[in-house]
């Protein structure tokens, strides 16, 4: 049957009604059926080796869009729901996004899901179905107020299978019951996405907020997402949802290997473990401890066999975002798993002396990270300055141990969410140019290259972004009530908010641009700054920039004078559906990170695909998209990632010095604690985050502003060289191709998986 034929068939079995008689939430729910239709119809991928992804997080974002275009039916039923008078784009929203991850980490996983079921390569996703996901964010009174982001409906893209698995912590027993989202590849077969649930849930444990009874371990366990970079403030519950993922999830990968008659023995030729970050580390004493207690393995045995089949990848040298259980901790909650640990370690402590490699160290921490390394056969950082800096510094002890474990896979994106459905005009243009071919090999991309001097070419790039930039003032006048100016620059800052990030330094920025408009000194074209940032509640200081902005957002805008020449925005709960209405209208992309911090970023990697510029630090990836489009097409500035490392050593970065040099500096971070900002603001917050600038700034935001200051007045300026600028545009979209995930799981494949 036609895509088309079958849309209408479905409409009117749930609804008894034509087409055009449904309305968009109608449309949707039949959209939705007759695609997990179609889904089920297609073969799964199989093959003799299969990899499983355990991630606590999977930001996968809205899926209607991406599963007709992966399925290859999207420009038909756009067209049939078109000659009804629907419009598919706005049948699109009626979807609530799934709120299962947090932000980078999260989204990789997504990524990396499409790109392996692309591939055709056996390969499923495991991890947990939170109802209420990482929290709704509101602003109220210029603050950020925390919701529950209730997104399950009654339709959605979950199937639950029947299947359960007892999970035990200690004593205490829960069962696990496992739901299933069909992953489809583009033009390919599919994989899953487990994603585990307790059966014992209770919705109505949550009141008001996003508080809730921490204890009743049987009702609260898949409720919420934590929100990364929180302060783990005692609460055990993040180790019971560890140890819920993997315990659960070992047992569905054990289930399946036996179900096709596999020998355990052999379990490496059949499977491939790869644990994103050190959150699903306990899977590895949890097989061990499956293979020993219940398979009659010896404890070499199972070592020998899981440290062939768990590999590891690092997403962070945050020291404060390195995982360290606390064995008391551990012991209470899954005491079964610490005589393991301690084997583990002992085992360690036997062939190696130095302090820093051992897993439970003399404070009675467990490392996380520590285990994967000595234990799981492969260690890969995210991007190329990120695994050096791991060979050479966090993780040096160990890279002298195993060098052959050590590799780096660059992060990547899939195209087919954040080119072909995020901006099918570009999406066109591109095809009319190269043809089809990129889309199924991202390098093909840089025969745009061949368009760098046509004219008329680059004219048809300048009108997409110009539509992209009219769709976002559209969207953003809708949801947020300000008015935007299309022909201003679009100047984009959309991340996780942390001070490493230094969202701060932009403000810091703005403030300047702001003093300087007042004093007479108006930038040639209007500038417009957009932020979107979720903060973990109890990021004191991350909240107090958020509250920053918004008191930013309220002088500039309300001020007549002023707002003709700059605006701010910053956007309510940013997440994959914003960022996909944000980045393809984007001019100028800031990756503005202290050097060395920021593993890689994939953020960077969508706005220079959709034809933003970069500006930003030689940080994570930013080094790489450097070393694909040159100077002329990228805006670096700041102090390098071995001059920072440098810093920390010595100590001797001291904010004060900057601050009381540079008059410019001085002149902005005075304003926070000024009469204007204390007259909308808080004073709490504004005093807080003004001593923070001064006496600690611990990720150096005054080191680097002045030349930041200067690189992006320079970019403002270089904008008008209107000529100039659209080859830019151009250059960076040729050269994304190497950041399409494709890229990065085939590696992934062909260096650990081997499937
Ligand atoms: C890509 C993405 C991120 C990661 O952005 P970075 O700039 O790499 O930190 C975070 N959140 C969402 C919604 C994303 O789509």
């Amino acid at each position: 049957m036609k895509a088309g034929e079958h849309l209408k068939k479905t409409v009117k079995e749930l609804y008894g009604k034509e087409l055009p008689m449904a309305d968009n939430k109608e449309l949707y729910n039949s959209l939705l059926a007759m695609t997990k239709e179609l889904l089920a119809e297609k073969p799964e991928i199989s093959g003799k080796k299969k990899v499983y992804y355990i991630s606590m997080e999977f930001l996968i974002g809205k899926l209607l869009a991406n599963n007709l275009i992966n399925l290859g039916i999207y420009e038909e039923i756009a067209a049939v729901l078109k000659e009804n008078g629907k419009e598919l784009a706005f049948i699109e929203e009626e979807e609530p996004e799934p709120s299962l991850g947090n932000g980078g980490l999260g989204r990789l996983a997504a990524c990396f899901l499409d790109s392996i079921a692309t591939l055709g390569l056996p390969g499923d996703g495991i991890g947990l179905n939170y109802h209420f996901g990482l929290f709704y964010q509101k602003f109220v009174d210029k603050l950020q107020c925390a919701k529950k982001n209730d997104w399950i409906e009654e339709n959605s893209w979950l199937k639950k299978t029947g299947l359960t698995f007892p999970v035990f912590f200690g004593k205490k027993k829960v069962t696990a019951c496992l739901y299933d989202i069909d992953v489809i590849g583009y033009k390919n077969g599919k994989n899953k996405l487990h994603l585990f649930d307790i059966e014992t849930v209770d919705e109505d444990l949550v009141q008001t907020g996003i508080s809730f009874d921490k204890k009743a371990v049987d009702k609260n366990l898949t409720l919420f997402l934590y929100p990364d970079d929180s302060d783990k403030d005692g609460s055990l519950l993040r180790i019971y949802q560890q140890y819920f993922m993997v315990s659960s999830g070992a047992q569905l990968i054990l289930r399946e290997v036996k179900e096709k008659g596999y020998d355990l023995h052999k379990l490496n030729e059949h499977v491939a473990i790869q644990i994103n970050d050190t959150h699903p580390t306990m899977v590895i004493p949890e097989l061990i401890r499956i293979f020993t207690e219940q398979e009659g393995f010896s404890f070499d045995e199972a070592v020998g066999i899981v440290e062939k089949t768990c590999a590891y990848t690092n997403h962070t040298i945050l020291a404060e975002a390195l995982e360290k259980w606390q064995v008391a901790d551990l012991e209470q909650v899954v005491p079964q798993l610490m005589p393991i640990i301690q084997k583990l370690d002992k085992r360690v402590r036997a062939h190696f002396k130095e302090e820093e490699v051992q897993i439970i160290d003399k404070n009675k921490l467990v490392h996380m990270a520590h285990i994967d390394i000595h234990y799981g056969f492969s260690v890969n950082g995210v991007a190329a300055i990120h695994t050096d800096i791991l060979k050479n510094t966090e993780l040096k002890a160990f890279y002298q141990i195993y060098p052959e474990k050590f590799n780096n896979k660059t992060n990547g994106i899939t195209f087919r969410r954040w080119l072909l459905s995020c901006n099918q005009e570009l999406t066109k243009l591109i095809s009319s140019l190269i043809g089809e071919g990129f889309k199924k090999d991202a390098r093909e991309m840089e025969k745009l290259l061949a368009f760098q001097e046509d004219g008329h070419v680059l004219d048809q790039i300048e009108e997409v972004k110009k539509s992209k930039k009219c769709q976002l003032v559209e969207y953003i006048k809708e949801k947020e009530g300000i008015d935007l100016n299309p022909d201003s620059i679009f100047d984009i800052q959309v991340k996780r908010l942390h001070e490493y990030k230094r969202q701060q330094m932009n403000v810091l920025y703005i403030i300047h641009k702001y003093l300087e408009v007042k004093k007479g000194k108006k930038p040639v074209r209007p500038l417009t700054f957009i932020f979107g940032a979720k903060a973990a509640p109890a990021y004191t200081i991350a909240q107090d920039i958020i509250h920053l902005l918004l008191v930013m957002q309220e002088i500039i805008n309300q001020d007549i004078q002023v707002s003709r020449y700059m605006k701010l925005v910053m956007v309510e709960n940013y997440n994959v559906t914003y960022a996909e209405k944000l980045i393809p209208a984007c001019d100028i992309s800031e990756q503005i990170s202290l050097a060395s911090k920021e593993a890689s970023g994939t953020g960077n990697m969508k706005f220079m695909l959709n034809g933003a510029v970069t500006l930003g630090t030689m940080d994570g990836a930013n080094v790489e998209i450097y070393d694909l489009v040159g100077k002329e097409n990228i805006y670096v500035f700041g102090e390098d990632s071995e001059s920072i490392i440098k810093h920390y050593k010595k100590k001797d970065y001291i904010p004060k010095e900057y601050y009381k040099k540079s008059p410019i500096i001085k002149e902005a971070v005075d304003f926070i604690v000024g009469k204007e900002t204390m007259a909308v603001g808080h004073k709490e917050n504004l005093e807080r985050l003004y001593k923070e600038f001064l006496n600690k700034d611990w990720f150096m935001t005054l080191l680097d502003l002045e030349d930041y200051i200067k690189v992006k007045d320079k970019a403002f300026e270089e904008y008008e060289d209107r000529g100039g600028w659209k080859k830019k545009m151009l250059v960076n979209i040729a050269k994304a191709g190497f950041f399409s995930s494709d890229r990065t799981i085939a590696e992934y494949n062909r260096d650990i998986w081997h499937l």
